[in-house]
């Protein structure tokens, strides 16, 4: 099924308080039927909230919701034909994994053979046909998420909410149900919105995300949109990981306190005056700088070392992300002063008033 960019569940301008504090600040959110959406934002930014006012669970102070046209604000939770997976929302430890995945099928009313006929290849379709009859109590976290999920799937909500599905899961478990989670998108064809504090889980699963910050909408796109033209500055430090270096542009030189450097893009639309040049960390390299490039000589700081990648700090406050490989065959000394560049075409520039030019 085909994702249609807006119209199905629109939010407008919705605002939530607590007392004298306010969370959420006149949010306008508008999504098509078959999206998966991504909320994403620190800790505290207000992405629970709005997915507990989705459902329901909360009343926002000031707007409305509605879905296909119809508002819905005053609608309570079981009235609004949504499906949830939230962490707090525990299934029935006393029902095994089949009576669980069958309990909205029971209560809608289903005759027991139409129930088998849909737990059956439910259970199938998630691998746990073989623990039909385990209790709750004797699955793994990740089998137990796949019975959440599949418990809220099978009345094939309007929507399906997640809220971190992946949160309590080691790295392998969560790569694994990262997977399953948009296959069972594409597979039903469903409207699926989550929430998780893992940008990268966020850039993997949705076709457009949200970045959230102190109860605003900082941004919204698609993964590559946000990963690669940041609106805000915001966005850049918290998508993806980027060297912002503040200066101006004047003509079509870029300066700042690291020198000068060409503009890049020829043709493309700049801001002009005060902005800040955002370079992604994995687009700085190390080593002779080619004819047309930006690049300074700076002294190597620090090395951090994560997985198969390590990150060069250097003196001035440039970043790269170099592999591991290639980082041991440039043998790194601290304190050596390296020629360190990057494309001027790879450079987005964000004006200072908040608008930003596309770059690349
Ligand atoms: P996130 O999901 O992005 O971490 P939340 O939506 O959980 O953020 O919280 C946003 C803000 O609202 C936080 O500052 C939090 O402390 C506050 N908040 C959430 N629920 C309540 C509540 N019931 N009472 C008071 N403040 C709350």
């Amino acid at each position: 099924m085909t994702a249609t960019a807006t119209g199905f569940l629109e939010l407008t301008g919705v605002s939530k308080r607590y007392n004298d504090t306010v969370v959420l600040k006149d949010l306008d959110i508008s999504i098509g039927q078959g999206e998966f959406i991504s909320l994403i934002g620190p800790s505290g930014s207000g992405k629970t909230t709005t997915l507990r006012i989705i459902a329901g669970l909360e009343m926002p102070t000031a707007g409305s919701i509605a879905v296909d046209g119809r508002d819905i604000t005053a609608l309570l939770p079981n009235e609004r034909g949504f499906g949830m997976v939230f962490q707090h929302f525990a299934l029935f430890p006393h029902l095994d994994v089949y009576q669980n995945v069958a309990y909205g099928l029971k209560v809608r009313g289903d005759s027991k053979p139409e129930i088998e006929r849909e737990v059956l290849p439910m259970l199938d379709r998630i691998g746990l046909r073989p623990l039909a009859n385990r209790k709750i109590s004797e699955l793994s976290g990740g089998q137990r998420q796949r019975v959440g999920i599949a418990r809220a799937l099978i009345v094939r909500p309007k929507l399906l909410l997640l809220d971190e599905p992946t949160g309590s899961l080691d790295t392998k478990l969560k790569l694994a149900m990262q997977t399953e989670l948009k296959a069972l998108h594409e597979e039903s064809g469903l409207t699926f919105i989550h929430v998780t504090h893992n940008q990268s889980e966020a850039l993997a699963l949705a076709n457009r995300v949200y970045v959230m910050n102190d109860g605003r909408i900082e941004q919204q796109g698609s993964p590559s949109q946000v990963y690669r033209y940041p609106a805000t500055r915001f966005v850049a430090d918290f998508v993806g990981r980027n060297n912002l270096i503040d200066g101006e542009i004047d003509g079509a030189v870029f300066r700042s306190p690291l020198g000068s450097f060409p503009v890049g893009g020829a043709g493309r639309a700049l801001p002009r005056g005060a902005c800040t040049a955002v370079i992604r960390a994995d687009s700085v390299q190390v080593g002779p700088a080619p004819e047309g490039a930006a690049a300074i000589q700076a002294p190597l700081d620090a090395l951090e070392y994560a997985g198969s990648m390590v990150t060069w700090f250097f003196g001035g406050g440039v970043m790269t992300d170099v592999s591991t490989d290639e980082s041991a065959g440039l043998e790194p000394k601290i304190g050596k002063t390296y020629t360190v560049w990057w494309d001027p075409n790879n450079v987005h520039y964000l004006s200072a008033d908040g608008t930003s030019s596309q770059g690349g």
